[in-house]
């Protein structure tokens, strides 16, 4: 039987009683209650997965989030169901991840939690049978979320800043169509004044990104092979050891990359904190990028004073009247504004939250509109982004 999920109401912040109560551990695997609790448990996760999907591969969940206090929880990983009924945790290697996390009971939100990255569990099958699984990554995380289920914590326990590492993506913005339209380096200030008190600052996302870096070099060289269409495309339209500008809110991860190359690089970022960190990066990578705090909108440099400016992941964040002025300030200093940005096709699971969608075609009409040449554009089939270099 499918079963309404029981859900922590984010609005008046009550967490339900069952949510919150210790389970009892299973004594009698034929017992009524537990040969219910866990057809219901199978029941109920199928409908959420033909609902939702399993795009990570991990997914979960426990009894008492349909309202049964006993210690079971059902997870598939892969392919493949189990049910782990009285779970503990027998071992850990010490080393934990920040992982991104949403919970069916916490619908609206997701948040940055750090679980073990690799573990043993023991745990009894639905025949008694007592049984062992060795879980890493995304699949030792929603394990985990799930164990603590059966202990009452839903994850608030787990979070280090309640007001920072719990925030509301992109996918619950959009369903009531007010999507918040903001500047990278602001998102966290204006979401908030907008009513919505937990948003993700950038900070926290992009320290996330580093779970498997000892070194920034390691990382710049994967970002950098990961845009290489981006940053030849920058260059097509850039002398050789022509003068660059970044206007972005990031780690500056290609920047670093185009100085390594012999361009004259200039970084422009408003979040201070981004800008500590993007010029970690620089050093440790021993190249000489200069930072400046600004947002894009009032750039500190000259006019015509350089050849290039480029952004990714920025400018889909910005109203058409706040794209208009970024654009137009880009171009005050640069011959071309090549830039990269989301398309509506991107998986949603690897947005901030803060993002506007557009088709290509929205896209190239606002662009005609504001009297700028396209030169040339490229849509990625498989990862859902878009460039453009305009004049
Ligand atoms: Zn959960």
């Amino acid at each position: 039987m499918i079963r309404e999920i029981v859900t922590y109401d984010v609005h008046s912040k009550k967490n339900p009683e069952v949510l919150s109560r210790k389970t009892r551990k299973v004594k009698d695997f034929s017992a009524r209650e537990t040969v219910e609790c866990i057809r219901d448990l199978n029941d109920t996760l199928d409908d959420l997965i033909r609902k939702e999907g399993n795009k990570r591969g991990a997914i979960g969940l426990s009894a008492t989030q349909i309202g049964v206090d006993l210690a079971i929880s059902a997870v598939t990983l892969g392919k493949e169901r189990y049910i782990l009924i009285n779970p503990v945790l027998i071992e850990e290697n010490g080393k934990q991840r920040l992982f991104r996390i949403g919970c069916f009971s916490l619908y609206e939100y997701r948040a940055m939690v750090r679980y073990n990255d690799d573990i043993v569990i023991a745990y009894y099958d639905p025949e008694g049978n007592r049984q062992k699984l060795s879980l890493q990554g995304d699949r030792s995380c929603v394990v985990q979320h799930e164990m603590d289920h059966l202990v009452g914590d839903l994850l608030f326990e787990r979070l280090r800043n309640k007001q920072k590492d719990l925030f509301v993506p992109r996918e619950a913005m959009y369903r009531d169509g007010t999507v918040p339209i903001e500047n990278h380096g602001d998102i966290f200030e204006s979401l908030r004044s907008k009513g919505f008190t937990k948003v993700i600052p950038p900070v926290i996302w992009y320290s996330s990104l580093f779970n498997d870096y000892t070194d920034y070099c390691a990382y710049v060289d994967k970002i950098a092979n990961e845009n290489a269409y981006l940053l030849d495309m920058v260059k097509r339209y850039t002398p050789e050891k022509g003068r660059i500008i970044e206007a972005g809110n990031g780690t500056s991860a290609l920047s670093v990359a185009l100085s390594r190359q012999g361009y004259e690089m200039l970084y422009c970022g408003s979040d201070t904190d981004m800008l500590e960190l993007a010029k970690r990066i620089s050093e440790q990578n021993k190249t000489f990028v200069s930072y400046k705090q600004s947002d894009i909108f009032r750039l500190p440099y000259e006019d015509e004073s350089a050849d290039t400016v480029f952004s990714y992941e920025v400018l889909e964040t910005l109203s058409d009247a706040e794209l208009a002025s970024a654009l137009e300030e880009g171009l005050r200093i640069a011959s071309f504004y090549v830039f990269m940005v989301p398309s509506i096709r991107i998986v949603a699971n690897t947005l901030k939250g803060n993002e506007r969608l557009r088709s290509v075609d929205d896209w190239l009409s606002f662009l005609e509109k504001e009297g700028h040449t396209v030169k040339e554009y490229r849509e990625f089939d498989n990862g859902g982004y878009i460039i453009f270099v305009i004049a």
